[in-house]
């Protein structure tokens, strides 16, 4: 090999080098710590949702048990009317004035109830107010 030759070849390795020497000595550059997954946090429970309100149902109707129909068969023959007003004074003469299902010994129903039972009507309910051919006073 000539002198210039090996000059050529120094300038042309000498980048590459410098380079090597330069890697070779800096300081080695940490790589930044892995992140370490943390578990994620539990779950926030949720908020409940609101409760509707509770719909309360209608009390049941004070009777449970249907009135007596004036125009059944029981009902015409003892002269029922559900109201004592009009109760047949002529083919009933039994009535008097003022007399009615609530002033009844046979009637079931409380003081001041619109409506009761009575036996001669069996699954019904007759009027307070109401009167047939049986009434018998109340002691
Ligand atoms: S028996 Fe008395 S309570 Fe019964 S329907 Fe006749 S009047 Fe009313």
């Amino acid at each position: 090999m000539s002198a210039v030759s090996t000059r050529r070849r120094f300038i042309e390795i000498m980048p590459f080098a410098g380079v090597a020497l330069l890697a070779a000595c800096s300081p080695k550059v940490e790589p930044p710590p892995a992140v370490v997954n943390t578990p994620a946090p539990p779950p926030v429970a949720a908020t409940p949702a609101p409760t509707p309100p509770v719909v309360q149902e209608a009390a049941p109707a004070a009777s449970a048990m249907p009135l007596v129909d004036e125009t059944a068969a029981q009902a015409v023959a003892l002269g029922y009317v559900a109201n004592h007003t009009r109760a047949d004074t002529v083919k009933f003469k039994s009535y008097v004035v003022g007399n009615q299902c609530s002033t009844c010994a046979l009637y079931l129903g409380k003081a001041g109830d619109a409506e009761g039972p009575c036996p001669l009507f069996p699954g019904k309910h007759v009027a307070a107010v109401g009167w047939c051919n049986s009434w018998v006073k109340k002691a």
